[in-house]
C-alpha cells in the first residue's frame, strides 16, 4: 500500500503521529511510572511532598534494581509505597520466547502491554567471545517501534508496516530484561547498544533520547551513551536535532546504497530526502558534535556491489570522518535481493582499499533464528500497518 506524500511529510518529523501509550492504565487510569521521564518523576515526587533522595530511590528500583512491585521496594516509607500502589503502576513488558543461535546470538521476543493489534516486539543479544570463551562485547539490538512504516525492500519489519512507536519505558525494558540474561549467563553486564531493531529510531525520536538516556544514568544500567548507538535510514531533520540538542551517543547512518538511483529502489524515504540532503545534514551533525559518523552498508549481490558502487560509497564516507560496517546480507524469505558472493565482496573491498577507506565486514549473527540485520518482523499473515512504500 503506497501512502500520499502527507504520510511522507509526517514521517519526517521529529515523533510519527501514532498511537503511543498513555501515561495512564487504560482500566483503571492510575498513573504509569514508567512512563515519566526521570524530571517528570522528580516532579511527580516533588508535588507529593517526598524529597529528591526518595525520588532518586524510586529510580533505582525501576531501572537499576528492575523491580516491578512498589511493595518490594524495601526502602521507601511504607506510606508512600502504599499511595503508589493505590494511584500508580508500573508498565511492562514481558518475555514470551527466546531462540539462541548456533553463534551464541539470542533473540528474544516481547509481549507488550496495551493489547494493541500486533503487540509484540523483538530485541537481540549478540556476545563476542575471547579466545578462550569468556564473553566479550555484549551487545543488545533494541526495537524501538512496532513494526516501520519506511518499507524498505530488504526489511522484514518493513514488510509489517506501522503500528505504533514503543514508550521510552518500553525500549528501556527491552535493555534492562537482557541485562539481567547477561549477568545470568556471562557474570556481566551488557557493553553495548544499538538502536536497530524493529523500526526507525528517528522516527520515535522523544522516546530513544530519553530512552537512552535513562540507560546511561548513573541510577540505571549506566551504560556510557559512548556505547550507544542510534541508526537512522537518514531523517535529516531529526539528525540536525541531535546535532543541535548535543545528544552525546554514537549515529549510524544505514546507507545500503551510495548511487541515488540505486537507494530510491530499495529505500523509499529516499526519493524524499535524497544522498544530497542526507550530505548536508551528516556535515551539520559533524560540524555541531565532532564524532565520526558509521555508515551501514548491506551488501545485495549484482545490486550494490559493483565497483562504481564502491567508488560512490568512497565519496560519501568523505563528506566527514566515517567508518564504514559492510554488512552481508541475511536473505529474507520473499525478498529478490540476495547476500553477495564471496568474490564480489573481496573486489568491492579491495576497490575501497584503494580508496584508502577504512571498512569493516560484518558478518551474519543469529541469520538461522531469523535475528540479523533487517531480519526482526512478527508473525507471518498478521495485519499490516501503515507504510510509505
Ligand atoms: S530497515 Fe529500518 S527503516 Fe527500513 S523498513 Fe526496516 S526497520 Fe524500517
Amino acid at each position: 500500500m503506497r501512502e500520499s506524500s502527507s504520510d511522507i511529510t509526517s514521517a519526517q518529523s521529529e515523533d510519527s503521529p501514532s498511537i503511543t501509550p498513555t501515561k495512564s492504565n487504560h482500566v483503571t487510569s492510575k498513573l504509569d511510572v514508567k512512563s515519566l521521564t526521570k524530571e517528570e518523576l522528580l516532579a511527580y515526587c516533588a508535588e507529593h511532598g517526598w524529597p529528591r533522595f526518595r525520588a532518586d530511590q524510586l529510580f533505582q528500583w525501576l531501572y537499576q534494581k528492575g523491580v516491578h512491585k512498589f511493595e518490594d521496594m524495601t526502602n521507601l516509607p511504607k506510606k508512600m509505597r502504599e499511595y503508589l500502589q493505590d494511584n500508580a503502576f508500573i508498565n511492562r513488558i514481558t518475555p514470551s520466547l527466546e531462540q539462541q543461535s548456533k553463534d551464541g546470538t539470542i533473540k528474544f521476543l516481547f509481549q507488550l502491554n496495551d493489547r494493541q493489534e500486533n503487540d509484540k516486539i523483538e530485541a537481540v543479544l549478540i556476545p563476542d567471545f575471547y579466545p578462550d570463551g569468556a564473553a566479550n562485547r555484549l551487545t543488545v539490538c533494541v526495537s524501538s517501534q512496532v513494526g516501520c512504516v519506511f518499507g524498505c525492500q530488504f526489511c522484514a519489519t518493513g514488510k509489517m508496516g506501522f503500528f505504533r512507536n514503543l514508550s521510552h519505558g518500553e525500549i528501556v525494558d527491552q535493555v534492562q530484561y537482557i541485562n539481567e540474561i547477561a549477568m545470568e549467563k556471562y557474570g556481566k553486564k551488557i557493553t553495548n547498544i544499538v538502536y536497530m531493531g524493529m523500526g526507525e529510531p528517528l522516527h520515535n525520536y522523544t522516546a530513544i533520547t530519553q530512552s537512552a538516556s535513562i540507560i546511561s544514568d548513573p541510577l540505571s544500567i549506566e551504560l556510557s551513551p559512548k556505547r550507544i548507538t542510534v541508526s537512522t535510514v537518514g531523517l535529516t531533520k531529526q539528525i540536525i536535532k541531535l546535532a543541535d540538542e548535543g545528544q552525546p551517543f554514537n549515529l549510524a547512518i544505514s546507507l545500503h546504497a551510495a548511487i541515488d538511483d540505486k537507494r530510491d529502489k530499495i529505500m523509499p524515504i529516499n526519493s524524499s530526502m535524497n544522498l544530497e540532503q542526507l550530505k548536508q545534514a551528516v556535515q551539520y551533525y559533524y560540524q555541531a558534535t565532532e564524532r565520526a559518523i558509521t555508515y551501514e552498508y548491506l551488501l545485495f549481490d549484482e545490486f550494490n556491489d559493483s565497483i562504481e558502487d564502491a567508488d560512490a560509497l568512497a565519496s560519501i564516507v568523505g563528506w566527514a570522518p566515517s567508518k564504514v560496517n559492510i554488512i552481508m546480507y541475511n536473505n529474507v524469505a520473499g525478498v529478490a535481493l540476495r547476500r553477495a558472493r564471496e568474490d564480489r565482496l573481496d573486489r568491492f573491498m579491495n576497490r575501497l582499499s584503494k580508496h584508502k577507506i577504512r571498512a569493516t565486514v560484518r558478518r551474519s549473527r543469529g541469520d538461522d533464528i531469523d535475528a540479523g540485520c533487517g531480519q526482526l518482523a512478527i508473525r507471518e499473515g498478521a495485519p499490516r500497518g501503515k507504510s510509505i512504500a
